[in-house]
């Protein structure tokens, strides 16, 4: 592995606009901060509304000829940029820790799930397919087929760096989509190194473009406002998503929108205990609690809710708070003082509503932004902490009553993204299943993510699926032909 210094001098520090590192037109510059010490670890380009344009100048150029391209092709240099993602995960990871925050093993985790988008979307490449079929009335053929959508905007979010990244860039270019992405603000150097691997695998000049830039909005919009502009696809919060979709309704774009969450944990009195503290914690602390399918909200049967209580906080006695670079980390620091605040807030709103302080409750003293990983139980209806997401190492408990009111409790938000459930009752699982409103939802475990399976949400947690078969038709049209019978 690279030292930190090293790394972050090899990182490119340009826009990445029709297969060359270019200047900002506007001479501006970001400064990128490591928030486990608040230190300025990177200084990069600042694009401008010109160079968005040029970035669409470039995209558009090369869609014809990409979309010419055989999938096989298109596949393989995927399938490249997986291999080539292998040989840098150390690279990867550390860039991630640093500029994110998350300790070295998650980051190195992401390394793994990002890379399988390029993996599952390289094999998925191939399998673009159609139907050809007689009408019901026998007098004409009807052809069914899929072409790319065209030039994509890809907008992703600052907590998971490269897997958002992967995610949308894979099954675009599968598809036979040029792209421009802009990654967050907060966190652009994975996305640019990301960027050089692709053009490392033999990506042809302009099929991808990298525009980092301090003024989000005003650089999106002429971009999503671009006739040659086809598809929007955004991860990010649900306020700048619904934004976002209102400037694309313009254009009727095709969107994909990946939002916030809101996951409700429900443990019923039935569950496996031991395997519901072990989903618990990796479900709320992974990634520093910074994930939309974090568990927000843990609805516990009555019964069991103070035995969960005593064993989280036992398990949380034991994480260890400090650098992601530093040996058995496990959290590391949220991503900005905002994050902190919000978490204090929280936290300091249950306490007064009646919410038990089982540990932590707030920041850690000393440099960089970091909150103490904390359990509330007894957490109240109305306090704050059930409404919003979190986006912190902050694990609130909710007592239920019964099958009905942990729905009705896991069900009182507008977000819809993953739900968790914990019991041995088959035919209870199942029910869960149709009852709980999300697009996700783990039986009996505190994961779910994986790059064969169609991620997504549903009430405001968003549009359309990324992963999975599913995930490749976000950036496909389907073509209706229809033609006599040949035989008539
Ligand atoms: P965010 O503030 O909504 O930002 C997401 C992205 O949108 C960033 O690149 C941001 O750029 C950009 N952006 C903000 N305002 C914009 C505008 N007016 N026009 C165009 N782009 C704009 O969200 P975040 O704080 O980065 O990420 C956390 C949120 O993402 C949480 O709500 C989380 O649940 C959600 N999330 C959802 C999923 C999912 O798959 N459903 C996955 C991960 C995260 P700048 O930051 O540079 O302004």
């Amino acid at each position: 592995m690279q030292d930190e210094a090293s790394l972050l001098a090899s990182i490119p520090n340009q826009l990445f606009i029709g297969g060359e590192w270019v200047d900002s037109t506007s001479g501006r510059t970001i400064d990128v901060i490591d928030p486990s010490t608040g230190r300025v670890i990177k200084t990069i380009a600042d694009a401008s509304v010109e160079d968005g344009a040029r970035a669409m100048d470039a995209a558009s150029a090369a869609q014809e000829s990409w979309a010419a391209t055989a999938p096989r092709v298109r596949g393989e240099i995927l399938r490249k940029a997986f291999d080539l993602l292998q040989e840098r995960a150390d690279d990867f990871a550390l860039l991630m820790t640093l500029e994110m925050g998350k300790p070295l093993a998650e980051a190195r985790g992401e390394v793994a799930y990002g890379g399988e988008f390029l993996r599952w979307f390289s094999e998925e490449a191939v399998r673009i397919s159609g139907r050809y079929g007689s009408n019901p009335e026998g007098t004409g053929r009807m052809i069914v087929t899929h072409l790319p959508v065209g030039p994509s905007f890809l907008i992703t979010p600052w907590n998971f760096p490269l897997a958002m990244a992967t995610r949308k860039i894979a099954p675009a270019l599968a598809a036979g989509c040029t792209a421009i992405i802009k990654p967050a603000e907060l966190t652009p150097l994975t996305t640019l190194l990301f960027a050089q691997l692709l053009k490392d695998a033999g990506l042809p000049d302009g099929v991808l473009g990298v525009i980092t830039t301090s003024a989000s909005g005003e650089v999106s919009a002429p971009i999503i406002a671009d006739p040659r502009l086809r598809k929007l696809s955004f991860t990010g919060s649900t306020p700048v998503g619904v934004r976002l979709l209102k400037q694309a309704a313009d254009g009727v774009l095709r969107t994909s929108m990946e939002l916030g969450g809101n996951a409700p944990f429900i443990v019923f009195e039935d569950a496996d205990l031991d395997r519901a503290v072990e989903g618990a914690m990796q479900a709320k602390f992974r990634n520093i609690g910074q994930a939309c399918t974090a568990a927000n909200r843990f609805i516990v049967h009555e019964s069991v809710a103070e035995e969960f209580a005593t064993r989280v906080t036992a398990a949380v006695a034991a994480l260890k708070v400090g650098r992601g670079t530093e040996a058995g980390i496990t959290i590391g620091p949220l991503i900005n003082e905002a994050a902190v605040d919000k978490a204090q807030s929280l936290v300091d709103d249950a306490v007064s509503r009646g919410a038990e302080l089982r540990a932590g409750g707030k920041r850690v003293t000393g440099d960089g932004t970091f909150f103490e990983p904390t359990v509330l139980s007894g957490v109240t209806a109305g306090s704050e902490i059930l409404s919003q997401e979190i986006f912190g190492p902050v694990l609130a408990i909710v007592p239920f009553t019964d099958e009905a009111d942990a729905v009705a409790k896991a069900n009182d938000t507008q977000y819809g993204l993953v739900g968790y459930v914990y019991t041995r009752d088959l035919a209870r699982g199942q029910r869960l299943i149709e009852s709980l409103q999300t697009g996700m939802m783990g039986l009996n475990v505190g994961v779910v993510s994986n790059a064969a399976a169609p991620f997504g949400g549903v009430k405001q947690s968003g549009l359309g699926r990324e992963g999975g078969a599913e995930g490749i038709g976000e950036y496909l049209e389907t073509k209706y032909v229809l033609t006599p019978n040949p035989f008539a």
